[in-house]
């Protein structure tokens, strides 16, 4: 990530981000945000909910892994890993370069997420499934819906890991804001259900550009 970007995450979550500039030894964090810019709302949007949760909570690494974005932070509970794996998730909805719609990618081996721009291998097929949301209930834009199933299929696989009853996810666009409520789940569909949310009312519902807040560069 540019240093630009680095130093206003660092400032921004002074608390968080303690260990930014501490020893190897002790901490992976003084690496800095090992991945791309286009991940710089993302980790934002973690950071700011990461904070809200726990004052406690400190980043140890922030990195890419098999394309996607890995958040790992102590102390843990359900909540604050729910906004770990989440953002995992949605990383892969996102150009690690651009923050633009992103797809799988392959280069010689390597897995990476990238927008139609950066992505040579990109395949611009029509979601069948998008269609269907969009035929149905939901009235949300692209982006927001590509969102929605990703965070369908979260939830999905929590339930089914911890053998619990399927989440009931309902979602609103109510004056250009995305709402969505989550029935029986508990603290981990919380957590994921927040990241969703804030995130996406950071960007276009449409595009998935990030809509840059008042006084901050995105670079
Ligand atoms: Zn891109």
């Amino acid at each position: 990530m540019k240093p630009e970007l680095d130093e206003q995450l660092f400032r921004k979550y002074p608390a968080l981000y303690c260990d930014r500039h501490a020893d190897p030894k002790i901490t992976l964090m003084c690496f800095g945000f090992e991945c791309g810019d286009g991940w710089y709302t993302l980790i934002d949007v973690v950071s700011e909910l990461m904070t809200k949760h726990n004052s406690e909570i400190t980043a140890i690494q922030v990195k890419e892994k098999f394309g996607t974005l890995r958040y790992y932070h102590g102390p843990v509970d359900d909540y604050s890993i729910a906004v770990e794996q989440a953002a995992e998730f949605l990383s892969s909805l996102i150009c690690e370069i651009c923050s633009a719609p992103a797809r799988r990618n392959y280069d010689s081996g390597w897995i990476s997420f990238l927008c139609k721009e950066h992505n040579n291998n990109y395949f611009a097929e029509e979601n069948s499934s998008i269609n269907s949301l969009n035929n149905s209930m939901f009235d949300l834009g692209y982006f927001w819906s590509e969102m929605l199933l990703k965070l369908i299929e979260l939830c999905t696989l929590h339930a089914q890991q911890n053998e619990t009853p399927p989440v009931l996810i309902d979602a609103n666009n109510i004056h250009g804001k995305l709402f969505i409520t989550a029935v029986g789940g508990d603290d981990f569909i919380k957590g994921a259900v927040d990241l969703f949310v804030a995130y996406a009312n950071r960007v276009d519902e449409c595009t998935g550009l990030p809509i840059e807040p008042k006084g901050e560069k995105l670079g």
